[in-house]
């Protein structure tokens, strides 16, 4: 900090890669699949930006933005890091950094790969520039990360709908902090409590209780006096990895206020482990279907194949799931009941397609090109429904009717989370009669359109079912793995020193 900073717009540098990483899927991500934004594309790409850089002159480093999917190859990171360094020693001294992440990348050979990252970046920027982190509440977040940063918060919403105003809270924090700190004043305190419990997204959902709750709270906690910003992360679930568990921070200016703050929303998230539940019935997936073509039925009827949501960290990749439907005799003829399966990746199924064209006649084999281990390829022979180039994820999609399903196909992996990812193809969710999506809980606008839905607990990277995947890196106690409790947690507030300071032996 420069003490002419009163009376100049601080320099504000922006670096961070984000991804979501399952070490149960075998599948490795590479450097592209971040599409990163370099320089004055950073800035581009978020509005929110624009109105405050009346008080804050904002620079792009690197972002990196990847799709959910297995372990982030090391030499990608590497490189991925390198270049973040080598941009913010062109940029020069800087006051502020905000490190825009998700929480839970997975690099190979690092177990705390966010807190490995900013501090290669501290190594540039030093360490006595304020850093503000924002993350998805499915991220980790260790004391070694609480140290390197001054101001961390996270989403407040599952689904997360709050994920762009989350970001600009972190920026606004961070220019109130380097513009309206007195000079010499002491850097935001933090008070950093982890909590010994570990669950799927699809059990901490906002939208029900408990999570409802205990993450209403975290505004009131937020109001309080001399606190800046509260937060709880629900931790990711399917990384094998010592840090995996749920964690409170609330960083501002009295100790007394962030501890007192961090403590009631890790007592409020403790307290309240036995009462998290799937956000949607749950069931085999042949108990999904069954209950979707049952008589009196509410139509459409969504099923989430949630072991390979590509949301999640599943590799996307896998035929299990489309395996299934195709073998289901309910919709061995073009009149049966309505399937969308979304969806199965399969180049060389698409191309094929394309090059016969709509209306064309094709055998075609798709899927578990890199995640074979539940299911091999898929061979179908169905009528090309329709063709679409040009999509961000995809690529090229195609829709393939076999008997009454509507399989898509795409050249690379993609998440359908909205209606026109399906009326773009031609398709009519409104009007199925089963939507089978690889998805977790439903993203806003597929609950809208859902009359009725079942979480199918299917096998995958991100398989729901925790305690059937095998963690071995994880800390005990650790709940649900153990129910019992040798002792009660300590659920007291660790004050993390700020990054000049030494972190000394917290955990
Ligand atoms: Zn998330």
């Amino acid at each position: 900090m420069s003490e002419t900073t009163a009376t100049r717009r601080p320099v504000i540098a922006i670096a961070g890669l984000a991804i979501e990483t399952s070490t149960f899927t075998p599948t490795r991500t590479l450097a592209p699949a971040f599409h990163p934004d370099r320089g004055d594309e950073v800035v581009a790409r978020y509005d929110f930006l624009g109105p405050l850089s009346a008080r804050a002159d904002f620079r792009g480093a690197l972002i990196g933005h990847a799709l959910p999917g297995g372990i982030v190859d090391r030499a990608a990171y590497e490189s991925l890091a390198a270049e973040i360094v080598t941009r913010l020693q062109a940029i020069g001294p800087v006051d502020g950094l905000w490190y825009d992440i998700h929480g839970a990348m997975v690099v190979e050979g690092l177990d705390d790969a966010e807190a490995d990252l900013l501090g290669r970046i501290r190594a540039v920027v030093g360490p006595e520039v304020i850093v503000s982190a924002s993350m998805d509440l499915h991220g980790n977040v260790t004391a070694e990360l609480a140290h390197q940063v001054d101001l961390v918060t996270c989403y407040r919403m599952a689904p997360h709908e709050d994920a762009l105003e989350t970001k600009e809270r972190a920026v606004r924090n961070l220019v109130d902090v380097l513009t309206e700190r007195p000079v010499g004043a002491q850097r935001p305190v933090k008070a950093w409590v982890p909590i010994p419990v570990l669950l799927p997204g699809e059990q901490t959902s906002t939208r029900i209780e408990p999570a409802a709750s205990v993450y209403a709270q975290v505004a009131e906690v937020e109001r309080t006096d001399g606190v800046l910003d509260a937060a709880i992360w629900v931790g990711y679930a399917w990384a094998d990895q010592p840090r995996d568990r749920a964690v409170t921070v609330v960083t501002g200016w009295s100790a007394q206020a962030v501890a007192a703050g961090a403590e009631r929303l890790a007592s409020a998230f403790w307290d309240a482990r036995e009462d998290f539940a799937f956000v949607a019935p749950t069931g085999t997936f042949d108990e999904c279907i069954a209950a979707a073509l049952a008589p009196g039925a509410a139509r459409p009827f969504f099923v989430s194949d949630s072991g390979d949501n590509p949301t999640a960290g599943g590799s996307g990749d896998m035929s299990w799931g489309l395996t299934q439907v195709l073998a289901n005799p309910a919709f061995a003829e073009a009149d049966g009941p309505t399937v969308l399966y979304a969806s199965v990746p399969g180049p060389e199924a698409v191309a094929t397609a394309v090059e016969a064209g709509v209306g064309a006649t094709v055998t075609v084999t798709a899927g578990a090109a890199v995640d074979d281990v539940h299911a091999g390829p898929v061979t179908m022979t169905g009528r090309v429904h329709a063709i679409k180039h040009g999509d961000r994820d995809a690529e090229t999609e195609v829709v393939l009717q076999v008997g009454s399903v509507f399989a898509i196909l795409t050249t690379l992996r993609k998440p359908y989370h909205h209606e026109h990812d399906f009326t773009d193809l031609d398709l009519d969710p409104r009007s199925a009669d089963v939507v089978v999506v690889k998805i977790g809980y439903l993203e806003p606008e597929l609950f809208d359109m859902a009359a009725d839905w079942m979480l199918a607990l299917t096998p995958g990277g991100v398989d729901q079912d925790l305690l059937r995947l095998g963690h071995h890196r994880i800390q005990r106690p650790l709940f649900p793995y153990d129910r019992v409790f040798p002792s009660a947690p300590d659920l007291g507030a660790r004050i993390i020193p700020p990054s000049n300071e030494p972190l000394g032996a917290i955990a």
